[in-house]
């Protein structure tokens, strides 16, 4: 068949009232229309910048673990809403800040203290401050652990007249940061003998895709969650406490089995952060193991429309 729009095509005569011409000017009005659709969806296509480099896309749900030194702040985003996990030492409070402000942050949903060490809650205070959130959470606390110092009543005062919601929470409790499910694994009572193993635990869920943020939690916490047996699986594992070896015991592990891990600490810190033996520890379970103190801030991200996940590092 010869196709209708070819040059000699324009040689035949036309007849007014043929059937035959109506049916070609049918088929040409179909033949333009379908152009039209190919030229939009090229247009389209063409329009769609595809992710050579694999850092310019972004997925809708990405994990930031900020470098600020020694110490603990993670930005959480999903479906453009935000969660900020902890904020340094005070002296990390500039630092995050620009972060939240580089990244486009306006508002935050959530912002949740895993326990009140200075190295978790010292920068809070500015970050209520100049992002009052709709959410303060924190780890419900034996009374005799609570600091006396003037980090945590800093943190008080902001969160206390921040005009947030401002709750103390433990294991089952459970909220939404966008499209994310965040259930609390962590503290499972206010037993706690030690400020570390008060740490709220968090596992939050994006489509089929897993992160637990384990603040400072030590053996006897990682043990109680263990004989409470919370699924514990995620696809990334926030290391718990800097990468100390009194965190993250083999038996954890074995439950969390992550296939990305990220320690956030200081290079040439005082502690020895992270520990060799957590690290032995760690790769028995992957080689996709991540520090800030060597690559800067660290971000991971999905996109659940493809499965996709990868980490994103500053150096
Ligand atoms: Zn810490």
């Amino acid at each position: 068949m010869t196709l209708l729009g070819q040059p000699n095509r324009q040689k035949l005569p036309k007849i007014p009232g043929d059937p035959k011409s109506k049916n070609i000017i049918i088929y040409a009005v179909v033949v333009a229309l379908l152009m039209v659709v190919a030229l939009i969806s090229g247009k389209l296509h063409m329009e769609y910048k595809p992710d050579t480099d694999g850092k310019t896309a972004e997925a809708p749900f990405r994990v930031h673990v900020i470098d600020v030194g020694q110490g603990d702040s993670i930005l959480v985003e999903a479906d453009g809403h935000a969660m900020l996990i902890d904020a340094g030492e005070p002296s990390a409070a500039p630092k995050i800040l620009q972060y939240l402000q580089d990244k486009g942050i306006t508002k935050l949903d959530y912002i949740a203290a895993t326990h009140f060490h200075s190295d978790h809650i010292g920068g809070m205070a500015e970050v209520i401050k100049a992002y009052p959130p709709k959410n303060i959470v924190e780890p419900v606390c034996p009374d005799e652990l609570l600091p006396v110092t003037s980090i945590y009543e800093r943190y008080l005062d902001a969160a206390g007249n921040s005009g947030a919601r401002y709750r103390a929470l433990q294991a089952g409790d459970r909220f939404k940061v966008g499209n994310a499910r965040i259930t609390v694994v962590g503290p499972v009572s206010a037993e706690a003998e030690d400020l570390n193993n008060t740490s709220l635990v968090l596992r939050v869920q994006y489509g089929d895709c897993t992160c637990l943020f384990t603040g400072d939690m030590a053996f006897a916490e990682e043990e109680t969650l263990l004989s409470r047996k919370f699924d514990l699986h995620a696809d990334f594992l926030k290391v718990g406490h800097h990468g100390s070896s009194t965190s993250s015991s083999e038996a954890f592990l074995a439950a969390v089995d992550p296939d990305y891990a990220v320690i956030s600490c200081k290079k040439d810190n005082d502690y020895g952060h992270p520990h060799k033996e957590t690290l032995e520890r760690l790769k028995v379970h992957t080689d996709k193991i991540y520090v800030t103190a060597e690559k800067g801030d660290i971000v991971f991200q999905y996109d659940p429309s493809t499965g996709k996940r990868r980490i994103v590092t500053g150096k």
